[in-house]
């Protein structure tokens, strides 16, 4: 259509100027001979050349039109040409985003296969270490009262120095604005104080990227990837970070749910302490371990004293707390090595103590007694004292059986009563 177009208005604008090239010459001979037949053919290529001009005057206003459209198909050629170009670009990168897809499918899946969180965090290390070939480190930081606290760390060498177990200030702006965050040059990035990144007194850093990991739209954590090269980090590299991270955020809130699920079926909700069923289940373990290793098993039961009296006088919400400290008590004393804690029904708790001898299991019971005895529940500014219970029993000295060393521990812990409360009794 163009190419048309143009034909015609060369076409036209070569006649006119041909018939003004003759009307010259015609005019120049004219001038030297002034004979009729000359002058009549001069008056045959006036009448012509009128008549061009005639024509030119009738088609000046359409080649006007053919001009500006000539300059429209132009316009429309060059844009039409942007067009493909950026459908080219695209083109390009069409390969490397279904690989980007099934990259990200592949992560979900396997993302789904982990049921706890430390599992999640070292596939995650690996992971990235793969997709990201200048990193040298990956740090997880989790938001834990109020503060980040790192939880996972990975490093591509063992000469990296990763000390601190807080975030910088790097960590924290990711924190407060919820949004992902790259460095593609430390040196050059003005925007932070880099006397505050405390983490490049550790190590060589010179480019980063980081995100938010979060549940319900609240920051939980933050991910961070960093790289002792100069770029060794650009904007598509921030985009599948984000992604993964955001993956990262689902399949650990899904892995904490997991564990909640599984705690909530063994553990009592408001001590936090094991179930009747699991405890028992664990003595059985223990015992046969035991017998093994030839070592002792301490069982202690507890009874926190008058404690009906205490709910009647003081309400259930004092003698929710003083379950409540009992229990942190009894955690504190002896929720390590091993040994195994549970609300073994109202008021009542029951411990074993993993290759504790008679001795030991009875000074562990009164370290247990005089702690209730000093650490009042205080309620509305009031101090409220109580105290407990204890019988003492150990396998396989008091009995061979699980019934039967629970019965010995009971009836250590009746005596305890009979003779006045607040004491340990031995069976
Ligand atoms: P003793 O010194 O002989 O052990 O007397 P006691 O009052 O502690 O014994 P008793 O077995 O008569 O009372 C146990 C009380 O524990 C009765 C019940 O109201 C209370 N209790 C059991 N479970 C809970 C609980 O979850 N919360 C509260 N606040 N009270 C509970
Ligand atoms: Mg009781
Ligand atoms: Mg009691």
């Amino acid at each position: 259509m163009i190419k048309i177009l143009r034909k015609k208005l060369f076409r036209l604008k070569f006649l006119f100027f041909l018939s003004l090239i003759f009307f010259l010459i015609c005019e120049i001979l004219f001038s030297f001979s002034q004979s009729v037949g000359f002058s009549f053919v001069v008056f045959i290529f006036l009448v012509f050349f009128s008549g061009l001009i005639l024509l030119y005057l009738k088609y000046r206003a359409p080649f006007r039109k053919i001009k500006l459209e000539l300059e429209e198909l132009q316009e429309k050629i060059n844009s039409l040409t942007s067009e493909i170009e950026a459908k080219k670009d695209y083109l390009k990168y069409l390969p490397q985003s279904s690989q980007q897809l099934n990259f990200f499918k592949e992560l979900i899946e396997e993302l789904l296969k982990f049921q706890e969180v430390s599992e999640i965090y070292s596939f995650l290390g690996q992971k990235i270490k793969d997709v990201f070939k200048k990193l040298n480190v990956f740090l997880v930081y989790m938001v834990e009262e109020g503060e980040l606290k790192l939880t996972a760390s990975y490093k591509t060498s063992p000469n990296l120095s990763i000390k601190s177990k807080k975030g910088d200030i790097l960590d924290y702006w990711v924190l407060k604005y919820n949004q992902p965050l790259l460095i593609e040059d430390i040196s050059a990035d003005f925007r932070f104080d880099l006397e505050k990144v405390s983490s490049l007194k550790e190590r060589k850093i010179n480019s980063l990227i980081l995100s938010p990991l979060f549940l319900n739209r609240k920051v939980t954590g933050v991910l961070r990837a960093e790289s002792k090269d100069k770029r060794g980090f650009n904007f598509e590299d921030l985009r599948v970070f984000s992604v993964i991270s955001d993956l990262a955020s689902v399949s650990i809130d899904r892995a904490n749910m997991f564990k909640r699920i599984q705690e909530l079926a063994i553990k009592d909700g408001m001590t936090g302490l094991f179930l009747r069923g699991y405890f028992l289940d664990r003595l059985k373990e223990e015992m046969r371990r035991s017998l093994a290793a030839q070592n002792p098993l301490g069982l202690i039961l507890v009874d926190i004293d008058f404690f009906k009296r205490l709910n009647d006088k003081l309400g259930h919400i004092v003698g929710d707390l003083v379950l409540k400290k009992l229990s942190d008590i009894l955690k504190e004393v002896i929720g390590d090595c091993g040994n195994v804690i549970s609300r073994f029904g109202g008021e009542e708790f029951i411990a074993f103590l993993v290759a504790s001898s008679k001795e030991k299991t009875k000074e562990v019971a009164e370290i247990l007694r005089k702690r209730v005895e000093d650490t009042p529940v205080v309620f509305r500014r009031k101090r409220i004292k109580f105290t407990i219970s204890l019988g003492v029993a150990t396998f396989p000295e008091d009995a061979k059986f699980l019934e039967d060393l629970i019965k010995k521990a009971d009836e250590a812990l009746y005596k305890a009563k009979r003779e006045g409360r607040n004491r340990v009794c031995i069976a």
